[in-house]
């Protein structure tokens, strides 16, 4: 490709085709995107050279993982943080390959440097990839950006202690599919695969938050910011918001989530801390408006970091694989210290101040995870069985900046009064701060957490499938998303995996669909865009 770089990984992909010129429209450089390329194509090589053998070990496991969630959207802007995983990405690689001899090669008598000889470790040249038969591409596409949104998931279970050897393995066997010739009827199961494999993730992150911070319970978050100092945390990694948390005890410090960390607020164990107040702004794209004025530092556990504007950019402060150049990077050590002194530094407002949602609202609701739904289940089936409710709607996904996803905003307005809208990830800002009202003692819009929360989701799904004698596709349940980058992409696989038809996407389709392939997606699980709240409210309904 005769292009100064090439990434179509997310929803705002230049000209819904690819980013090509000197930046990425997400602010990334073509010389990041290059790194994150060989970045991906060092893992691959890893992988190659893991094939085989037994125990690859936590080291080439969590390499991966960080290195995957690290090319994820709006994760690292950081060229020597990427250069620096490269470098670590040889070092696992390089361990490996001077192992005492592997079990492959034990068995076919081969010492290790035979062994090495039948089997090519190199890196892998991504580029390749991208200038691939476009149907091949849209599979090994689907099968990259897949794993790298199960990454996040995979870290933040690991931050929490928490791995599964299925999982791991799978990101080797993944990467290792990309570099491999495929045709379609080869590659078509690996992406449900992903699918398949996320959802084990997924609930393998469920377990690790449920079982660190207690049942989410629902609670009514306030959006007003107290007088004094406080701290902004976005992003998704609960460990990292506890332990800001326990390090800001008794210091007069208050703490406000934003984005994805609004559902901490459900976890008792976070719940605990009277410092954690409240939830200050909204979804991600809102931020450079949002942090401008602001007399507080923003700590960002993940993604989405856009570029800092000037205004705020002294405030910014990143963790875990979060980087940008000239931020400041709170180690591995996790001292919140520099944190702390800024918000202490800053002040935070001399009186309380209200703050509203995009509607107007002054509170939102959240922690109605399948723990609080399930413990309802009989309350839930009799309502539908009398008709109290009609329809679910699963209103869920990522928020983004490109014009349409007013859309979400307007087919929550537009739900019948006897439906119910289920909904997570960052999306639910349009429309989390609407009062519609409750249908037998449960509010109409049930926030069930971040995007990794939609394991709760299809657990729900499938417990009213059971309840009801039916499969999930016969529930009075319709899935309507949105997406951005490539968490969203790890779940719709998920959903595929399962069988789930008829999910609306939006606000518009992902540019690495080749037409075939979303023929293919259309024809066997009657995947569609978006297309008016009215048309599809009347297609859904019936
Ligand atoms: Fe473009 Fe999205 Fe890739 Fe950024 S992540 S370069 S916006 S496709």
């Amino acid at each position: 490709m005769d292009q100064k770089m090439f990434c179509y990984q997310c929803e705002q992909t230049a000209g819904c085709a690819g980013c090509t010129g000197s930046a990425g429209v997400c602010g990334k450089t073509a010389e990041t995107s290059r790194l994150q390329d060989q970045l991906v194509g060092a893992m691959i090589g890893l992988a190659r050279a893991a094939e085989g053998v037994e125990c690859p070990g936590d080291g080439v496991y969590r390499t991966v993982i960080e290195g995957l969630f690290t090319t994820l959207t709006n994760v690292s802007f950081d060229d020597d943080a990427i250069r620096a995983q490269i470098e670590k990405t040889h070092r696992e690689k390089e361990r490996l390959l001077a192992a005492p001899v592997k079990r492959e090669a034990k068995a076919a008598g081969m010492d290790n440097s035979s062994a090495e000889a039948a089997r090519d470790t190199d890196d892998y040249n991504l580029g390749l990839l991208w200038d691939l038969d476009p149907d091949i591409r849209s599979l090994k596409s689907l099968i990259l950006f897949g794993l790298k949104g199960m990454a996040a998931y995979a870290y933040h279970a690991l931050m929490l202690g928490a791995s599964d050897e299925t999982v791991n393995q799978f990101f080797l066997t993944g990467l290792r599919e990309i570099a491999k010739e495929g045709t379609i009827e080869s590659l078509l199961p690996t992406v449900l695969k992903v699918g398949e494999v996320n959802l084990t993730c997924m609930a393998m992150l469920d377990a690790a938050n449920t079982g660190t911070y207690g049942t989410p319970a629902p609670v009514s978050v306030p959006l007003m910011v107290e007088k004094g100092p406080f701290i902004v945390v976005t992003g998704h990694d609960l460990k990292d918001l506890e332990l800001l948390l326990k390090q800001t005890e008794g210091k007069g410090v208050n703490i406000y989530t934003h984005g994805e960390m609004l559902p901490a607020h459900a976890y008792p164990e976070l719940k605990k801390y009277p410092q954690l107040k409240g939830n200050f702004g909204t979804a991600w794209q809102n931020q450079q408006k949002e942090f401008a004025d602001i007399p507080a530092p923003i700590l960002f556990t993940t993604n989405c970091l856009m570029p800092p504007k000037k205004s705020y950019s002294d405030r910014v402060f990143t963790t875990e694989v979060v980087a940008y150049p000239g931020m400041v990077h709170i180690d591995d050590e996790k001292d919140f210290t520099p944190v702390i002194e800024k918000a202490l530094e800053l002040g935070g407002y001399p009186e309380d101040r209200q703050f509203t949602g995009i509607n107007g609202g002054t509170q939102v609701m959240t922690g109605f995870g399948h723990g609080t739904i399930l413990s309802v289940a009989d309350q839930v089936i009799d309502a539908v069985k009398t008709g109290a409710i009609r329809h679910f709607f699963l209103v869920a996904g990522c928020d983004g900046a490109k014009p349409g996803r007013n859309y979400y905003t307007d087919f929550v307005k537009q739900t019948p009064a006897d439906s119910i809208v289920l909904t997570l990830a960052c999306g639910k800002y349009r429309f989390n701060d609407l009062d519609l009202g409750t249908i037998g003692g449960l509010p109409r819009i049930m926030d069930m957490g971040q995007c990794n929360d939609a394991y709760g989701a299809i657990k729900v799904a499938v417990a009213l499938s059971e309840a009801f004698g039916c499969e999930v596709n016969e529930l009075p349940l319709s899935f309507v998303l949105s997406w951005y980058e490539q968490k969203a992409v790890c779940i719709l696989l998920t959903l595929l995996h399962l069988g789930i038809k008829n999910i609306r996407l939006g606000p518009s389709l992902p540019a690495f669909l080749s037409p075939n392939i979303l023929n293919f997606l259309v024809e066997n699980y009657g995947i569609g865009p978006v297309t008016t709240p009215e048309e599809d409210l009347k297609a859904l309904l019936g």
